[in-house]
């Protein structure tokens, strides 16, 4: 297993639609593998795209958080949103916007399709934490990051920070890759 440089805020693999996979290869349980290695000391969740792979594959592990002891590790294939409930607040971060944290308002439960790495259907209500981290990966698939919810003025002003981001002038515990 290896850890896997993260890509930085400003590179255009952040930018795009993963695709759907029909099949996980030999390849893609590899990638699956180093995904959570990359993950585990730094981060809740990780979607391929931030590892430049443009496929719909993310990972989720929240079982060292507070009320997610009982949330198993979870890889999540071709993921699709079909309802969502309430709205709430919370802070968040991402692996590829190194330092910043600000508060997103997302809904709050949501019922979501996907694949295992079996690719066996499942349909899974989530709330809370685990909900959280599913659609900022789900958002990280579709080209989307969570700066993007933030209001104009909060964009604005982390203006500066993000353009530094985006050259990889970052002070991160882990590798990291900025836009050529
Ligand atoms: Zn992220």
């Amino acid at each position: 297993m290896s850890i896997l440089p993260i890509y930085l805020y400003g590179c255009e693999v952040l930018r795009k639609k993963a695709r759907r996979i029909s099949e996980v290869s030999d390849k893609d349980i590899q990638l699956i593998q180093n995904m959570f290695e990359t993950m585990r000391e730094n981060g809740v969740g990780l979607a391929a795209n931030q590892v430049g792979v443009l496929k719909q594959i993310l990972v989720v592990d929240i079982s060292d958080r507070e009320n997610g002891e009982n949330t198993k590790p979870m890889v999540v294939i071709n993921p699709e949103i079909l309802s969502e409930e309430d709205e709430w607040e919370m802070e968040e971060g991402c692996l590829s916007i190194p330092g910043i944290r600000e508060l997103v308002s997302r809904p709050e439960k949501i019922l979501l399709k996907y694949n295992d790495v079996n690719m066996k259907e499942h349909e899974i209500e989530a709330d809370g934490l685990l909900a959280r981290v599913l659609q900022h990966e789900i958002d990280h698939l579709n080209g989307v990051m969570f700066v993007d919810h933030l209001s104009a003025t909060k964009r604005t002003l982390l203006k500066s920070k993000l353009r530094k981001i985006s050259k990889g002038d970052v002070e991160a515990k882990y590798p990291v890759k900025a836009k050529e």
